[in-house]
């Protein structure tokens, strides 16, 4: 996808301070972190948001959630816990148009619902 940021940080067209990579998915520090620990996990194949996960895509996001325990484990909150969040479509303020998943750690939180 020609226009897309996250398409743009994958490809390295655009810097990032990457926290995991490999063939199906890539992991950064958000840019402007909400929780002192704040990365985003996406799949490098183009998904626009979760509305457009299919079973002919899904396994990129399989790949997401099996790497998610080593990736918080690098992050240092395995054991003090982290929160995942995917924020779909504008009610719920998706700004960037390529699934993405929130990994937010490293403060106590508490629950959000
Ligand atoms: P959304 O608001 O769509 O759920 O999440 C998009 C996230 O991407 C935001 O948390 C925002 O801070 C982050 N972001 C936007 N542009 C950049 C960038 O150029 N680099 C990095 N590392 N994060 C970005
Ligand atoms: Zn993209």
């Amino acid at each position: 996808m020609e226009d897309c940021l996250f398409c743009k940080i994958i490809s390295g067209e655009i810097p990032s301070s990457k926290v995991y990579e490999d063939d199906e998915i890539y992991a950064f520090r958000d840019i402007e972190p909400q929780a002192p620990v704040h990365a985003v996990i996406v799949p490098k194949t183009h998904i626009s948001s979760a509305n457009g996960i299919t079973p002919e895509n899904s396994r990129a996001v399989a790949a997401i959630f099996e790497k998610i325990p080593a990736i918080a484990r690098e992050l240092g909150v395995d054991e003090s816990g982290y929160r995942i969040v995917n924020n779909c479509g504008a009610d719920a303020g998706q700004t960037v148009m390529h699934l993405h998943f929130h990994l937010l750690g490293g403060t106590q939180g508490g629950k959000l619902y």
